[in-house]
């Protein structure tokens, strides 16, 4: 497959051509063409696979057609966080989609002060995340929900957290759960929060 065959916004072609990308890694051509249908999904795949990109592409082309929307990912640790919102962004730059990563160790206030300029693409660890949702400082209703590296995130000791978050997210948002491995904790998530999720394994 080539990512034209997937008919992906031109900005978000742009994009995955300025990233050097030329062919859909295995987890990116079996899970695009299922997430752009709008489908919750539970995928297995490892780091490495590209399957940040695998997530991303389908998300930033429905915000490039639904500007007002937003999407978050919640990510075990600061520096995946910020590894995920440097690729989203470097993928929808030609889209004009902001990303933010919001996780401990930054101050509130400048974190807040983005996102109320209007960010369309919001990576977090769930604990600072909670924080700001609790105490009101960010209000957001994401239409794609993305639960990246579940099971590191469970290791972590983030499954209430993740709970609690999910109050937080409409229930007819996307939900796309990635993991290497699904133990019983993260296959309750799944029951509990995905509809009919198609099940991908790369
Ligand atoms: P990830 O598994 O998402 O952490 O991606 C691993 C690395 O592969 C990152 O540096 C990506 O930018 C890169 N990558 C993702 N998809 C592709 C692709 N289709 N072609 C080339 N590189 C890719």
């Amino acid at each position: 497959t080539s990512f034209e065959e997937f008919g992906f916004a031109d900005t978000i072609l742009q994009g995955i051509k300025e990233a050097g990308f030329e062919t859909p890694s295995p987890v990116q051509s079996l899970a695009i063409p299922a997430l752009l249908e709008g489908q919750d999904a539970t995928v297995m795949a490892a780091t490495g696979t590209g399957k940040t990109a695998a997530y991303g592409l389908p998300s930033l082309d429905y915000l490039v057609r639904h500007p007002k929307e937003t999407m978050l990912v919640m990510a075990p640790t600061r520096e995946l966080a910020g590894q995920i919102s440097d690729e989203l962004y470097r993928l929808g730059k030609f889209a004009n989609i902001r990303s933010i990563a919001i996780y401990g160790g930054r101050s509130y206030g400048r974190q807040t002060d983005i996102i109320s300029r209007g960010v369309n693409v919001i990576v977090a660890t769930p604990g600072r995340l909670l924080d700001l949702l609790d105490s009101g400082r960010l209000k957001f209703s994401p239409s794609i929900v993305v639960l990246d590296e579940a099971d590191e995130m469970l290791d972590m000791g983030f499954l209430d957290d993740i709970q609690r978050i999910m109050d937080y997210v409409p229930d007819r948002a996307q939900t796309l759960l990635f993991s290497a491995t699904l133990p019983a904790p993260i296959q309750g998530l799944i029951k509990k929060f995905q509809k009919n999720p198609v099940m991908l394994k790369a």
